[in-house]
């Protein structure tokens, strides 16, 4: 995109940066013909958006290849690798012929067999029916889904699939191995063993487009300084359910496309299937195949809607390299394009395009044309120039980037495996990030650096929970990035600045609140002081505003580098360097207990160390001490020090539970770090009573199917 920033001339590029939302049409329209009639802008565009020049169309010899790289990984019994082949090959293959479909049915049933070779009969099951579906006669993807169904006990059914292949095998050998399987399959039938109970993965009904469920004392509403936020019309308790969205439109992450679903952000099973028309996107099922591929998917107030991905398919690469924001732009597009409804939806969204800087519009600009230009590319009939097009892109990037949430689900969970809970227990404290997506309703929430309720996703599905009691009147407020305590205070208000344009006025910016003041706060330099010396930037100078008051003091205005207790000064010249480096060279050591970890006695040495520096510098109770806390306790873990690493993480709870309070997330994260080290140490009780104080404050932020309370009860039953 520089390429094409750098062919603007600087008369346009400065008419582009003074513009207002009101002169798109007219900046977008001359952008748009500089763009169509520059050499260079010509050939950058034909390279993102002709499908010939794209590495993303469908490929016949791409496809044949990784079939015979899968074939030769079979063979030498790396079956792994060859699933990841022929997953591949699935991709790349066309699906225009009938020998198109044929070399897909093959395609499938090979991946069948290596996905039988590891074990996974229910994926065996599923790609032979996909085969059988495009080839009905085919007798080896009967014969392998009839030895799956065997495996798996179900064997009327096993026989029924083992008659069929029989049927239509034609050759003499192949007839004979199919009757001998079947002869097998009915002896085994007679032992009369049971049915196992197997999951066919069949899932709750999936959501419809922008569908959403609101908490009955919930309600949206209009304030002319704020625009739209969200109030209680009644007392809502804690951990209540306040909302629950299907987005507008989602786009996965580029870190996650080849391990995760592009619809519904699930890890894939080792059987996905791809898109029928280009080489992007793959999804874990049918279903999600279905709600993102589909001519005409569902209905919507009487009209149908396309797929997400429809008219990203034309086998051009502009989908796969332009940033996140254009492309979720122009999937919002379509769906304001397809649906009245959602269009008057896109049109309350508010966005922020004439606070945005001059480089940020000038960006919007190049991207919306360039997608403009790709979108017009095959010839497709829009009412509406291509400068309009792109005008109405560069709203819905602005749109994207004011209103777009980040979606982030626990990391990849296991829970089937219990024997694995101490490594589960983990998996859920970290977070992943795998997509963008705009929701309607959700949008609608203002922001407070202490928020009153918590936002998690369930793949693409968005979940709002109460976590503090609401009395009616009272608005429910989302945090958009840092909470108090989690970042600087400086650095917080200017991020909230920066991304979304507005001054933080809420409660916690106003007053000096304890998670702010204990974060990078130091001790006291008078021996036998406990008092809290704030950092440099934890509270704001006194002069700056007038009407700054901290809760904790009576009235006392915290003053950085002065002990809140006794008023000693501490020398702020030297102390927040050193206090920087010590964190720095403790970030230098977490990195190294990441697995794969070695020399861990030094590791465990250094974190040691830092522990004593740390001790010397910060106050007993800041955010800076429990960290240092955690990592001591990683490192005793690691050395297979259950005992010492309980201590440490113990300490750490402590310092959290004092600078958030007992329910928050943080603690409830060091609580599961406890119950993995216990359970490592062997002290049942100790997993079970920190696994239910960590149960309770999930249930609160994720609802009463987190997780936590599957192990919970798989810990129960073990007793
Ligand atoms: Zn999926
Ligand atoms: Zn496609
Ligand atoms: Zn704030
Ligand atoms: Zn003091």
């Amino acid at each position: 995109m520089e390429g094409v920033k750098g062919t603007i001339p600087r008369r346009l590029l400065e008419q582009i940066e003074a513009s207002t939302d009101a002169d798109l049409a007219t900046t977008c329209t001359a952008l748009a013909s500089h763009l169509a009639t520059n050499v260079t802008c010509r050939e950058l565009l034909h390279q993102v958006a002709h499908p010939l020049n794209t590495t993303c169309a469908k490929h016949v010899e791409t496809a044949l290849r990784c079939k015979e790289e899968g074939n030769a990984a079979f063979k030498a019994s790396s079956y792994q690798e060859a699933i990841d082949h022929y997953t591949k090959a699935i991709r790349y293959n066309r699906f225009a012929t009938d020998d198109d479909k044929k070399t897909l049915a093959t395609l499938f049933v090979n991946r069948a067999a290596a996905t039988q070779a590891l074990g996974h009969l229910m994926a065996v099951t599923r790609d032979c029916t996909r085969a059988i579906g495009l080839q009905p006669e085919y007798s080896k993807a009967w014969y392998r889904r009839g030895r799956a169904w065997a495996g798996m006990q179900w064997y009327d059914t096993a026989i029924d699939d083992l008659g069929k292949a029989l049927d239509f095998e034609a050759s003499v050998n192949g007839k004979n191995d199919i009757s001998r399987e079947l002869d097998r399959v009915k002896k085994l039938m007679a032992t009369g063993a049971e049915r196992l109970d197997v999951n066919c993965g069949a899932g709750p009904e999936p959501w419809g487009l922008g569908e959403v469920i609101c908490h009955d004392g919930v309600s949206p509403y209009w304030t002319p300084d704020k625009n739209w936020g969200i109030q209680a019309t009644k007392k809502i308790d804690v951990g209540s359910l306040a909302l629950e969205e299907e987005p507008i439109a989602a786009l996965i992450s580029k870190d996650h496309r080849n391990t995760r679903c592009h619809y519904c952000f699930d890890v894939l099973p080792p059987d996905p299937v791809a898109c029928f028309e280009c080489a992007i996107p793959i999804y874990c099922d049918e279903p999600c195949l279905r709600a993102a591929c589909d001519e005409s998917s569902e209905e919507l107030d009487g009209q149908t809607w396309r797929g997400e991905h429809m008219h990203e398919c034309t086998g051009a690469t502009w989908s796969a390299v332009l940033p996140t924001d254009a492309v979720l732009a122009a999937r919002l597009f379509f769906r304001g394009q397809e649906n009245a409804r959602l269009d008057r939806q896109l049109k309350e969204l508010c966005h922020h395009y004439n606070k945005m800087s001059g480089a940020a519009k000038v960006e919007a600009h190049v991207l919306a044309t360039v997608v403009a230009h790709c979108l017009m590319y095959p010839a497709k009939n829009y009412q509406q120039t291509m400068g309009d097009l792109a005008a109405k892109l560069v709203c819905l990037i602005a749109v994207v980037r004011a209103n777009a949430m980040a979606i982030h689900i626990p990391a990849d969970i296991s829970t089937q495996d219990e024997h694995r809970i101490d490594e589960n227990l983990l998996s859920l404290v970290e977070q992943v990030n795998v997509g963008q997506g705009v929701y309607y309703t959700g949008s609608k929430f203002n922001h407070a650096c202490n928020a009153n309720v918590h936002a998690s996703f369930k793949g693409r599905h968005l979940r709002v929970q109460t976590i503090k009691p609401i009395q009616a009147g009272v608005p429910l407020e989302l945090c958009y990035g840092a909470q108090v305590g989690e970042m600087r205070r400086d650095e917080r208000q200017m991020w909230l600045q920066d991304r979304y344009f507005f001054t933080c006025e809420c409660l916690s910016c106003k007053t000096v609140v304890q998670p702010d003041l204990l974060l990078f706060s130091f001790r006291c330099p008078k021996a036998g002081c406990n008092g809290v010396v704030p950092g440099p930037s934890s509270v704001q100078q006194p002069d700056q505003s007038g009407d700054i008051r901290d809760s904790s003091t009576e009235g006392n205005v915290p003053r950085p580098g002065c002990c809140i207790a006794c008023g000693s000064e501490l020398n702020m010249q030297y102390s927040p360097d050193a206090a920087r480096a010590v964190m720095m060279d403790l970030e230098r050591v977490e990195l190294k207990l990441q697995p794969p970890s070695r020399n861990q006695e030094a590791a465990l040495n250094e974190a040691l160390n830092l522990l004593k520096l740390c001790q010397g510098i910060f106050h007993a109770s800041s955010k800076e001490m429990a960290k240092a806390e955690d990592v001591v306790a990683r490192a005793y873990c690691l050395v297979g020090q259950p005992h010492d690493a309980r201590a440490h993480c113990k300490v750490a709870i402590q310092i959290l539970e004092k600078i958030y309070g007992k329910d928050h997330i943080a603690v409830a994260n060091e609580r599961l770090k406890l119950a993995s080290i216990a359970l490592a140490a062997g002290a049942g009780d100790e997993v079970r009573s920190n696994l239910a104080l960590a149960n309770d404050v999930m249930r609160i932020h994720y609802g009463s199917d987190h997780p936590t309370s599957v192990h919970l009860d798989a810990f129960h039953q073990l007793g």
